[in-house]
């Protein structure tokens, strides 16, 4: 052990090296550089005591220089990461929910790049308010009396709370009692607010009775909560909302109704479920509406609230208000991001995530197809390429249940297991997250643009060529060499069905 130990190379001759094999390395600050050599061969030392590394040779700088690179470069990448999205769920909220539109970027990129107007009046050069950049266009496109946007949504569902229920009861139907994800539950948030919380009706159905016996002189509110990512079906009702909001103002109190997924636009002519539009809601009675910026609505992570006047003026003095407010990047790419809205035709076509949903399947096919051509042309024998017809999800919990057709790209590596592959995509540059589908690993084209496509074929190729290597190594080293001629063989005989266009297996 004393002789390895010994092997290890000193940290200066590492650093020497290593700014020799990569001349980038050489802007790192040294002291950093430094402490990851170090580290890396803390751990080989570690490797040593546990008896997993038995050859001096081994530890060589000559042979030990690749990994020490690995090593460092890793450490050295950004943990925040460009990656390829092809699960198909449009507004996937582990990868960043809605893609912006290139009007949204070019505002935050101005807003990120200079001085701004955030809260100066520009016709008085007097103190202006950020609240004003976005009011106006939310009241037109939701018709509402006014309007503030906060950091998400979650808080402004915490915020209205706050302001209209503290202390007090709010009525809610047990059927809406739900949680979002992320440990967001309804009744949670309420408790936070210091709101009780008073549940009506059962879990499937809930009666405007119901409502009527629960309110006493403790209530505040009643609430609604879209139950956005589930659905009850079957012996179920609801109170209609015209109904629900004349109770609520029979008894002089607010309705407040969380959209969760709140949008402008009535998606139905695309084939989607008719949702309640924000529009809508309000017309039917809701006297406040909250909703996320970044799920179907397509913009930056914000939370939106429309509705009277009077109320909104009282958010916009709770204390509260400054806490969760939005920043100027958030409000330069939501006032860009409305502004698109103005022409529905255009929002649906620049604004990615209404794009993405309402992808015809004509053109999913076509693209899919696309891609598929390519990755054969690409990965030649390492790789069986199919297309077939499946469903992608629109996410964020929105639409539950339902399936937008789509055609995926199913890839069948012929030597090594489709989790080795799907593993090994999350290592590339950038990773490339699929689906893992009856054994292929899959592309859905909804959530790539084409210009993308290059960088897919990239990545693929990258992570097999890495896996075969990985995999001849393997053989090497235990010395299988019967087992390496069955696979070839195996590997001949596959080679007949690839580039067939059939069902994955
Ligand atoms: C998503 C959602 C929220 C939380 O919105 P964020 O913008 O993620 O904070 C709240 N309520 C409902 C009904 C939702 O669907």
């Amino acid at each position: 052990m004393k002789e390895l130990f010994r092997a290890i190379p000193a940290v200066d001759q590492c650093l020497e090296a290593l700014a020799a094999a990569d001349p980038m390395l050489a802007q790192t600050p040294r002291p950093l550089l430094r402490a990851l050599v170090t580290d890396f061969w803390d751990a080989r030392r570690q490797e040593i005591r546990a008896g997993h590394c038995c050859h001096a040779a081994s530890l060589a700088l000559k042979v030990s220089l690749p990994r020490l690179l690995e090593h460092v470069r890793s450490a050295l990448r950004p943990r925040f990461r460009e990656v390829l999205n092809a699960t198909g769920v449009v507004v996937h909220t582990n990868l960043g929910r809605s893609v912006l539109a290139r009007e949204a970027r070019q505002a935050v990129s101005l807003a990120a790049s200079g001085y701004s107007n955030l809260e100066m009046d520009l016709q008085s050069g007097g103190r202006g308010s950020r609240h004003t950049l976005v009011e106006d266009l939310l009241c037109r496109l939701s018709g509402a009396e006014a309007a503030l946007a906060v950091n998400n949504n979650a808080a402004a569902v915490f915020l209205v709370l706050d302001e209209f229920c503290r202390g007090g009861e709010v009525v809610v139907s047990r059927g809406e009692l739900v949680e979002i994800g992320g440990s967001f539950r309804i009744p949670d948030i309420m408790k936070k607010s210091g709101a009780h919380l008073c549940e009506v009706g059962t879990t499937n159905r809930t009666h405007l009775r119901d409502y009527a016996a629960a309110i006493n002189e403790h209530t505040r509110a009643l609430l609604r909560v879209h139950t956005s990512n589930y659905r009850i079906v079957g012996f179920h009702s609801v109170v209609p909302l015209p109904e629900l909001a004349a109770l609520a103002h029979e008894h002089g109190l607010p309705l407040l109704e969380d959209l969760g997924s709140g949008s402008f636009m009535d998606l139905s002519p695309f084939g989607l479920p008719g949702e309640p539009t924000v529009p809508a809601v309000l017309a039917g009675g809701a006297d406040i509406v909250t909703f996320s910026g970044d799920k179907v609505l397509g913009g930056p992570q914000a939370g939106i609230i429309v509705g009277r006047r009077n109320a909104i003026e009282r958010l916009k003095k709770n204390p509260l208000t400054r806490a969760l407010r939005c920043d100027k990047l958030c409000l330069a790419a939501l006032e860009a991001t409305l502004r698109l809205y103005l022409d529905p035709q255009q929002a649906r076509e620049r604004i990615p995530t209404l794009q993405r949903i309402t992808m015809s399947s004509e053109e999913l096919l076509r693209r899919a197809r696309i891609l598929a051509g390519r990755l054969r042309k690409a990965l030649g024998q390492s790789c069986s390429v199919t297309v077939r017809p499946d469903v992608s999800r629109v996410g964020g919990g929105a639409f539950p249940q339902y399936d937008l057709p789509t055609s995926l790209v199913c890839l069948k590596p012929l030597q090594n297991s489709t989790s080795a592959l799907k593993n090994a995509l999350l290592h590339t540059e950038p990773p490339l997250l699929g689906r893992l589908d009856r054994d292929c690993f899959c592309l859905d084209p909804r959530t790539l643009e084409v210009d993308q496509f290059p960088q897919v074929v990239k990545v693929l190729q990258g992570a097999l060529l890495g896996l075969s290597g990985q995999g001849k190594n393997d053989m090497q080293r235990t010395n299988k060499i019967g087992e390496n001629n069955k696979l070839r063989a195996q590997f001949e005989g596959l080679k007949r069905v690839i580039n067939v266009e059939t069902q994955c297996p």
